[in-house]
């Protein structure tokens, strides 16, 4: 695998009202990968501001919101080059545009980034979760792409998963490194800091959090990439002692309003 001197860049591209498409970019390569592209324009529009070439996609889980572009820019760069970009997803993508499925346990190669990913299977959020984790280089931690499993301070819905799954995912993804980071698919972070104070009212993790992020947003600028470190100390679904504790606390999120 060629080395590159210049760390990877992992840039995003915004979708919708606040879905991530994150692109893992290199100066020195015209090859970008992309994961859970929803929309495809705005990755066209990267591509072409950047002079960059598509030459992967990466798909968390089925949604919509993670797949719907795939098709237009399959199509994109088969016209624009003639080569279609290889789609890595679950099984369960095949018909969303995934050319090369993967599960738990399987290595990717992207061998003109440079970058070998790890797929570990993260249902809860959905059945079909898979996460991309790119383990520690001599110059920089460990990153992981976790689609809508483990956010900022919070964790996906259970739309299809049960809470015993993302509990084991959530544990799971919680055993990474403390310096890695956390590359979700939505910027919720804010809304997320809210319902954690509202469990842990005295938190001062949470509570200066919650300021610095109330900062952030207030200039539009991005909450993410978090870090396991981060998480652990203000995630309160990080903090569950079993799946019936997670599922309870799930439950309260997704009947919390902050006003
Ligand atoms: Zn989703």
């Amino acid at each position: 695998m060629t080395i590159f001197s210049a760390p990877l860049s992992i840039s995003p591209i915004h979708a919708f009202d606040d879905n991530l498409i994150w692109c893992l970019n290199r100066k020195e390569t015209d090859h970008v990968v992309v994961v859970d592209p929803g929309e495809a324009k705005p990755v066209i529009d990267w591509l072409k501001t950047n002079a960059k070439r598509l030459g992967g996609i990466l798909i968390t889980h089925h949604h919509g919101d993670h797949t719907g572009g795939i098709k237009e820019l399959v199509d994109y760069c088969r016209t624009s080059y003639g080569q279609a970009p290889t789609v890595y997803g679950p099984q369960s993508c095949l018909s969303k545009g995934v050319t090369s499925v993967v599960h738990e346990a399987s290595q990717i190669h992207l061998k003109t980034l440079g970058v070998t990913l790890q797929v570990l299977f993260v249902p809860g959020h959905t059945n079909d979760h898979l996460a991309y984790l790119m383990n520690e280089e001599s110059n920089q931690p460990a990153a992981v792409f976790c689609g809508d499993t483990l956010f900022a301070a919070g964790c996906g819905r259970l739309l299809g998963g049960t809470a015993e799954q993302m509990f084991d995912s959530l544990n799971r993804l919680a055993a990474l490194p403390p310096q890695a980071r956390i590359y979700c698919a939505h910027e919720y972070t804010l809304g997320n800091l809210l319902f954690a104070k509202a469990v842990y009212p005295d938190s001062p993790a949470i509570n200066e959090r919650l300021i610095k992020v109330q900062g952030l947003r207030s200039q539009n600028r991005l909450t993410l990439p978090s870090t396991i470190a981060e998480e652990l100390l203000t995630n309160p679904f990080l903090g569950c002692a079993s799946a019936m504790e997670f599922g309870h606390l799930r439950q309260a999120k997704d009947q919390f309003r902050s006003n």
